[in-house]
């Protein structure tokens, strides 16, 4: 568990290095979470989604946890020492053996940076859809309370209304779901995430790209193209 006042652990990234570390990238709404989840069993990896973290945090009283709530309510950033300390301590956790998949990290420049010091990433996954889709799916998403699956009440419906698949938890929507707040998440993502791939492009990382130009692309779609573009390149 993330205390408050835990933000001095030293990572120690060695036992991490055997299996493809992988980040996906995308604006909100693209996909990154529901493809990872479906990744990370073909991958034998780990998912480490930082919205997901947060919204742990979010739920502890602590002075941390009302921190981050102020900065995710709004679609703001939560600070790069902030984000970077989590990662580290979520890091060293990825059990030896297995790679892994960053989901909504980096998300600056400052934290591509801090990422490059700490592994070396072999592959990113791009997702790119228009805003158009973005809108119409964050708005109508809902999420499982407990484990995190991701639904959509018109395309992605679970077969009990209300009720995760896979483990029965209550589906509720985010409170960063509204649309005010999906056009300022758009924005960040614009302004300061999306600088991030010109970085990757001149380091010559390996990337797959997935375009999304339909709003019904159901997942596996979209699984099985990314699994095909990562065996092209050898790395899946
Ligand atoms: P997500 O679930 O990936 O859409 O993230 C939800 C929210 O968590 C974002 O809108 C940010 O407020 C915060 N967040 C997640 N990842 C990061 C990150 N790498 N840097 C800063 N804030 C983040």
């Amino acid at each position: 568990m993330l205390k408050a006042t835990a933000f001095n652990v030293t990572c120690s990234v060695e036992e991490t290095e055997k299996k493809m570390k992988t980040v996906i990238f995308g604006p909100p709404g693209s996909g990154k979470g529901t493809y990872a989840s479906r990744l990370q069993v073909k991958l034998g990896a780990d998912v480490i989604a930082m919205g997901d973290i947060f919204r742990e945090i979010m739920k502890e009283d602590s002075p941390l946890g009302r921190q981050v709530k102020g900065f995710v309510e709004k679609g703001l950033l939560v600070p790069d020492d902030v984000v970077i300390e989590v990662l580290k301590q979520r890091l060293v956790k990825v059990s030896s053996g297995r790679g892994f998949i960053l989901d909504g990290f980096p998300r600056t420049i400052e934290q591509a940076e801090a990422l490059d010091k700490l592994v070396k990433i072999d592959a990113v996954i791009l997702l790119t859809v228009p805003d158009w889709i973005i809108v119409e799916r964050l708005s109508t998403r809902r999420v499982c309370r407990k484990c995190g699956e991701v639904y959509n009440v018109r395309y992605l419906k679970p077969k009990a209304e209300g009720a995760c698949d896979k483990c029965g938890g209550e589906l509720y929507q985010r409170s960063d779901d509204t649309a005010e707040v999906i056009r300022d998440r758009i924005k960040v993502y614009e302004r300061q995430t999306k600088p991030i791939l010109q970085r990757y492009n001149e380091k010559r990382i390996l990337s797959v790209e997935f375009k999304c130009e339909k709003l019904e692309t159901p997942p596996e779609v979209a699984v099985e193209s990314i699994l095909r573009e990562l065996k092209k390149l050898n790395l899946a």
